[in-house]
C-alpha cells in the first residue's frame, strides 16, 4: 500500500477537471468561489501529454481534484487511462483521485480497483463532527453517504487514505477523533489538514481572502493554534502508544522525517514551495493550489510545458520565498528544521519582536513539537540503528 506522498515528486500538478463545480457545500470551503467549468477531451489530451513529457523522473502520479472530480463523469477518466497509456512509454503512471464520495457506485469501485487507483476519502470524524461542515447543496449532512462510500471501497478492494479536514468542530476531541478513524472506520493512511479561512467584505459582498490580504476576520469555523497544538499532541498520544508501523498518520510521518533530517512528504513542513502546481479546467496553471489567483498564474497547458512553468524564475521565487520571508522569531527557533515556518499562506500574525509573517498556528506547533520531540528523538535513534521506530511503543511501556 502507497499513501499519498506528491509532494516528493520531481514535478507534481493536481488536476482540476470541473473547475469548483461540486455536489456539496462544506462550509469551509476554500475552493467553492473558483470558477467552475468542466475540462474538455481536447484538454485532457494536452494535459496528459503535457504532463508526462514534462516528467524528469520515470513516474508519473496523476491527481484528480475538485471541486467533485467524478462530477466530470466515469468516461473521462476511462478516456484519461486510455491517453496515459498512449503517451507513457516511458514511465510509470499512477492515479489518485480526491473524492467526497457521494457519487461512489460499484461501477466507479470496479474501474478505480481494475486500474489501481488510490482514492482519498474527504471525511472528518463520527457523524456529528462530519456533518457540523460537510453538507450537501440541500443543507444535509453527508456522512452517511460517506460511510457507504467506505464500505463499497473496502468491498471492491479498492485502496484508500482519508483525508480530514480539522476545524473548530472536531479539534476539541482529538481522542474521539483518532478512534474513529482506527477502530470505525478502520482506515490505516490518515491526512490531517487544519481549517484556517478568513473572509474580506467589500462592497456588501462576502469572500475568502487572498493570503496577502492582511486585513480579513477570521472565519469561525477556523482553528486556534493553540487547539491545533492540543489536537495535534492528543492524536500523537493515541497513536504513538498502539500504532506505529501500522497506523500512519501523515503529519508524523512528516515530523520523523524532518527529525531524520529527509524531506517531509508534506510541503507545508518542507524548506520550499512550488513542487505542486493546479490544473484549472482552460489548462490555466497556478504555483500551488492554495494560490490560485490571477497574480500566481504562470500560464497555460496549451502553450508552454508544464516542466517549464514550474522551472520559471517566478515559481522558484514562489518556492524560495518560504524560507527567505521568514520573521526572526523562525530564523531562532529550535524547530524551524521540522516547521520551516509553516505555510506561507497562513503567515499573516506578527512576531514576539513585531515582525509580520509570522505563521498563525505557530504557537501550536511549539507546542506539538515540544510534546512529541522525545519519542520523535527515540526514534530517530531506532531508524540509524536499523531498527524499526515502533520499538517506540515498548519504550513507552516501560
Ligand atoms: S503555499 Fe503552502 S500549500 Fe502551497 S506549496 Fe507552499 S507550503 Fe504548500
Ligand atoms: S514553530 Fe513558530 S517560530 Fe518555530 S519555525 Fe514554526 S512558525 Fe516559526
Amino acid at each position: 500500500m502507497s499513501t499519498i506522498y506528491p509532494f516528493s515528486r520531481p514535478l507534481y500538478a493536481l488536476a482540476k477537471p470541473v473547475g469548483a463545480r461540486c455536489n456539496m457545500r462544506c462550509t469551509y470551503c476554500y475552493y467553492l468561489e473558483k470558477d467552475e467549468a468542466d475540462m474538455s477531451d481536447e484538454l485532457l489530451e494536452i494535459f496528459v501529454r503535457n504532463y508526462i513529457e514534462s516528467q524528469t523522473s520515470a513516474e508519473v502520479c496523476f491527481t484528480w481534484h475538485g471541486g467533485e472530480p467524478m462530477l466530470r463523469g466515469l468516461d473521462f477518466y476511462r478516456r484519461a487511462v486510455k491517453l496515459q497509456q498512449r503517451y507513457s512509454s516511458q514511465c510509470e503512471v499512477s492515479n489518485v483521485l480526491q473524492t467526497n464520495g457521494l457519487l461512489l457506485t460499484p461501477e466507479w469501485c470496479r474501474f478505480l480497483h481494475d486500474e489501481g487507483w488510490l482514492v482519498g476519502l474527504s471525511i472528518d470524524g463520527p457523524a456529528d463532527m462530519h456533518d457540523a461542515n460537510r453538507l450537501d447543496c440541500g443543507g444535509h449532512g453527508t456522512w452517511e453517504r460517506v460511510m457507504r462510500a467506505a464500505r463499497l471501497l473496502d468491498q471492491y478492494g479498492v485502496e484508500w487514505n482519508a483525508m480530514a479536514a480539522v476545524s473548530a468542530a472536531n479539534v476539541g476531541e482529538p481522542e474521539r477523533f483518532y478512534h474513529f478513524f482506527r477502530h470505525e472506520l478502520g482506515c490505516r493512511y490518515l491526512q490531517l489538514s487544519p481549517v484556517v479561512e478568513r473572509h474580506v467584505e467589500r462592497d456588501g459582498v462576502r469572500r475568502l481572502a487572498a493570503p496577502d490580504e492582511v486585513e480579513a476576520v477570521l472565519a469561525s469555523y477556523s482553528v486556534t493554534a493553540a487547539q491545533w497544538g492540543r489536537f495535534l499532541c492528543g492524536v500523537f498520544d493515541e497513536w504513538v502508544r498502539q500504532d506505529v508501523g501500522e497506523y500512519f498518520v501523515e503529519t508524523f510521518d512528516a515530523t520523523l522525517a524532518c527529525w531524520m533530517g529527509v524531506s517531509p512528504g508534506i510541503c507545508v513542513y518542507g524548506r520550499q514551495c512550488g513542487h505542486a502546481a493546479a490544473v484549472q479546467p482552460d489548462g490555466s496553471v497556478y504555483g500551488c493550489d492554495h494560490y490560485v489567483f490571477p497574480a500566481y498564474r504562470l500560464g497555460s497547458v496549451r502553450n508552454q510545458s508544464l516542466w517549464s512553468m514550474m522551472q520559471s524564475e517566478r515559481q522558484l521565487r514562489f518556492g524560495r520565498s518560504k524560507s527567505e520571508g521568514l520573521p526572526q522569531q523562525c530564523g531562532q527557533c529550535e524547530w524551524l528544521f521540522a516547521c520551516h515556518g509553516e505555510c506561507p499562506r497562513l503567515r499573516f500574525c506578527t512576531s514576539a519582536q513585531g515582525e509580520p509573517r509570522l505563521s498563525y498556528l505557530c504557537e501550536g506547533y511549539r507546542q506539538y513539537f515540544r510534546h512529541v520531540a522525545p519519542a520523535m528523538d527515540f526514534m530517530k535513534k531506532e531508524l540509524l540503528a536499523g531498527r524499526p521506530a515502533s520499538n517506540v511503543m515498548r519504550a513507552l511501556c516501560h
